[in-house]
């Protein structure tokens, strides 16, 4: 076998297993990014939480406002802080499953793969007693494992509209502001962090929240969680769980 050739499997097989569904899901309808613009609604997105500081004053800013959003949740952190998740499902927010220790699906083999999807899941049921509706993807990147999956647990794909760039280094809240109130429109879905590796760029967002919000209020938009964007509720009943 010539050297060329030895070249072309590995990197054929990961074109099929990882940039294949990758490049489908973000074209494809596979994935939601946009809701109805007649809905009125924008959808403000909380992932890499629950975090001890971070996401009690995210909750703090959205109850102020009487707004709802969704927080994509890394399981592991489901485990350590049960109780912020018990109080964002009792506000009326959304969560969604966004893997169990926030693995990159490129770098994910199958049985990875399913174990961070369904453990991810496992974590929040386990915590609040009903069941996710969605999954958000690390990083929003996909393989081939993570579709079938997601289907499997009847776990609809969110991506994003609007990336707020508070994960930057070095942000500020003024700099998250400017791209969040760029992206507030009918139907849109904002992609912000409450956890995750850039704490001071997630403290600057919670800085900027309220401003937020209040130009999605003089926009006339209503902050909700994902699911009122298509007439789902935050939460769904656990006899609807594919074991
Ligand atoms: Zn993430």
């Amino acid at each position: 076998m010539r050297p060329a050739d030895l070249l072309w499997i590995p990197a054929s097989a990961v074109a099929a297993y990882d940039i294949v569904p990758d490049v489908l899901a973000r074209r494809g309808q596979a994935a939601v990014r946009h809701g109805p613009a007649a809905s009125g609604v924008v959808a403000l997105s909380f992932d890499d939480g629950p975090h001890p500081e971070i996401t009690p004053q995210v909750l703090a800013a959205l109850e102020a406002a009487s707004a709802r959003a969704t927080f994509f949740m890394v399981g592991e952190n489901v485990r350590r802080h049960p109780e912020l998740v018990r109080r964002i499902a009792a506000g009326g927010h959304a969560i969604g499953v966004h893997t169990d220790h926030h693995r990159h699906a490129w770098l994910c083999p199958p049985a990875r793969m399913r174990a961070e999807i369904a453990g991810g899941l496992e974590a929040i049921v386990a915590t609040v007693g009903a069941r996710p509706l969605w999954f958000r993807p690390p990083w929003g990147a996909f393989n081939a494992t993570s579709f079938r999956c997601a289907r499997a647990l009847s776990l609809r794909i969110a991506l994003w509209s609007c990336d707020a760039g508070d994960w930057l280094p070095g942000t500020s809240g003024a700099a998250i502001e400017r791209r969040v109130v760029r992206g507030l429109q009918p139907g849109a879905i904002i992609d912000l962090h409450d956890g995750g590796q850039t704490p001071a760029g997630c403290a600057a967002m919670a800085r900027a929240l309220p401003a937020v919000l209040a130009a999605a209020v003089a926009r006339g938009l209503r902050a909700d969680h994902i699911g009122a964007l298509f007439d789902l509720p935050p939460l769904g009943p656990l006899s609807g769980l594919t074991p």
